[in-house]
Parts: C-alpha cells; structure tokens; sequence
C-alpha cells in the first residue's frame, strides 16, 4: 500500500479549484522533457475523462522521442502560435503547473501566465517552490512529478479509474526521471506504483524502445562524436566537461532533445563524481549548462553559484551568457571552488 500524499483539506482545495474551473490550462517546464511532458498528458487525460475542457500548453518545442506519447496531437505550442496561444491562456480560469517551481521556468511564457489572476496548482518535485500558486504540492523527496501525479490521481479518483493512457504517460515520466531506475530510485513504493501501472495494462518494455530506441543516425553519431572528440575528462577532479557550439549541432542537424541524456554517459567513467555538458542555444545567445553528478556532490549549488541556475543534489542545471571559452573557464573554476568534495579523500 503507499500512504495517502493529500490531507484532507488539500484533498478538498484540489476538488473545489477543479470542479470550479471550466477552462484549465495544462503546463510544464520549457524544454519539457518526458517527466513534464508526462506529468501534463497525464492530468490532461484526467480532466478530459472527468468531461473538463483542457489544454495542454508547452513554453516551446518538445523532443521527437516523446512525440508516440497519448495526447500529444493535442499540445498547443506557446512560441509557435504566441497569439493562439496567448488567448488561451487569457481565457483559462485555472492553471495547473507541473515539474516547475518558479514561474521563470515557463522562460517565454512567463509573462503571459502571470499577467493572468486566475488560480493556480502546483505540482512538483523541485526544492524551494516559489509563492506563485493558491494550491500547492512540492516533494522534493519525489524522485518524479509523475510519481508524485500517480499519488494525487490515486487518491482523488481512486486507482481503479485511471487509464492505460494516463498510467504510460505517467511511467514515462517516472522511468526517464530515475535513468530507467538508475538513481533516486530506491523507495519500494515506486516499484509498487509500477506494479499498479502493469496491472492498467502499460506495455512498460514498448515505452522503453519508444523513449531510447528512437534516435535518428545522427544524435548516435553527435553522441560519438562528444564522446571521442569532446570530452574532456579532469582525473584529479573526478569530473569531465563536454562542449557543444551552434557550428557543430548544425553539422549534425542537430534537433531538439538530440544532446538530451549525453551529459549523463561520462559519469560511467571509473570513480566519476561530476559531468558538465555546456550547449550553445539555438534559440537564445546563451550557453546552456547542464549537470549530473553522483553521491552526495551538490550539482544544484554548484549551478546557483556559478551558472545562474539550480535543480537538484544530482541533476541541476543553469545558463551563461559569455563565449565558449569563458564559460568553459567557469566551468574550471566551479571544479577548482569545489575541489574539496571532488577529490578523493
Ligand atoms: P537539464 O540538465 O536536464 O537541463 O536540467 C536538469 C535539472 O536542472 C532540471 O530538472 C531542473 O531542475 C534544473 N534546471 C535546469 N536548468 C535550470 C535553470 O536554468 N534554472 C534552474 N533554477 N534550474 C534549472
Ligand atoms: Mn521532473
């Protein structure tokens, strides 16, 4: 059995702000990847199935690796339709937002969200939540929003009335957030939760090959490439350090989602502690920083000290706003700062 996650009185804040709405608004975190792209088709079923009109909304582009996912024709996308969109959002009377905790997460959307009064939910597993919703479920202990999602809908609705749909969308989200239960991924409850999801009939092996067998030749060679010609690996520091120009993601056509994973690999280096993959953007003029890390070395306050950014202990990430050179000096830097944890002792 897992334990209730609501009270009772957020059990009836949740049921009131839902049955009052009649125009709700879905979202996540820009660049969804499949946790928040899971956590929004998941509610979405959820609401479509209790008869509510909802939309889910996406700050831009998500990878086409999640695009087999149920629900996803119906994703409106804000920075490909901004008026579209934008009049949507004026017209909802409340917003769920999921897998975020601050509104600057919605990057591009942000204003038009916030320029709204009307309610909203949060849903999420990240720490420090900002006070921007009326109603409010942080769990940092969550290994993923769509377990988190799984506990609410259970409770709320029961389990015996969630779908095959709603529990792949919410696997996928619990199966990409844990590597493949790789890491945060040791509470028996999760396994549990799985079992639930097997029982809904989820075919959890064809999401797998759907999430990690759907490269295109490029991302396998771009990969390659990273790997052979790229990484730089820092012994003393048990750390490497990838780097990615605008130059070299055209040469390998590269599209949205393709780097997605990449800065995970180095970590399978004998003893590593910290990877740092550093992407120039496509869409910004800035150096996308992204960090994974082992144990107990904290990526999410090496990125709030030195990339503008945060996350969590093993997974954090941020931005800088400076050529390739500098930022990859930082990067050095940040090693140098944090020597202490990163050396062997
Ligand atoms: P990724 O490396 O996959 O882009 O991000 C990993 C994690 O770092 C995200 O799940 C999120 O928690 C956090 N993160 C990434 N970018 C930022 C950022 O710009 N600001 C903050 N506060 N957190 C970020
Ligand atoms: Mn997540």
């Amino acid at each position: 059995m897992i334990d209730n996650i609501l009270t009772v009185a957020e059990v009836d804040g949740f049921s009131a702000m839902v049955n009052q709405a009649e125009n709700i608004v879905v979202t996540c975190h820009v660049s969804p990847d499949g946790d928040a792209m899971g956590a929004v088709l998941a509610f979405s079923h959820y609401l479509w199935r209790k008869g509510k009109k909802a939309t889910p909304v996406v700050p831009n582009i998500f990878p086409d690796f999640l695009k087999w996912m149920p629900g996803t024709e119906q994703v409106k996308i804000y920075d490909k339709h901004e008026e579209e969109v934008g009049e949507l959002l004026k017209a909802a009377d409340l917003f769920v937002c999921l897998d975020f905790n601050e509104p600057s997460r919605l990057l591009n959307m942000e204003n038009a969200v916030m320029a709204s009064d009307a309610p909203k939910m949060m849903i999420d597993h990240h720490l420090n939540p900002a006070d921007f919703c009326k109603w409010v479920l942080s769990r940092h202990e969550m290994s993923s929003t769509c377990e988190l999602l799984f506990k609410v809908l259970a409770q709320v609705d029961g389990v015996e009335n969630m779908t095959r749909e709603e529990a792949t969308c919410l696997y996928t989200g619990m199966m990409t957030d844990t590597g493949c239960f790789a890491y945060n991924s040791n509470r028996s409850d999760i396994y549990y939760i799985v079992g639930q999801m097997l029982e809904k009939g989820i075919d959890k092996d064809k999401i797998y090959r759907n999430v990690f067998y759907n490269y295109s030749p490029n991302r396998l060679k771009l990969m390659g490439y990273l790997l052979y010609v790229k990484m730089q690996h820092f012994p003393e520091y048990r750390a490497s350090l990838m780097t990615l120009t605008r130059e070299e993601q055209k040469r390998f056509a590269h599209k949205k989602g393709d780097t997605e994973g990449i800065v995970n690999m180095p970590l399978q280096i004998n003893q590593s502690i910290l990877s740092v993959f550093l992407r120039e953007d496509t869409e910004r003029n800035v150096i996308r920083v992204s960090l994974r890390s082992m144990d107990d070395f904290p990526c999410n306050s090496m990125a709030a000290e030195f990339f503008n950014g945060g996350g969590h202990l093993n997974a954090a990430g941020g931005e800088l706003s400076c050529p390739m050179d500098e930022a990859e000096q930082i990067v050095k830097n940040a090693m140098k700062k944090y020597s202490a944890l990163l050396k062997k002792k």
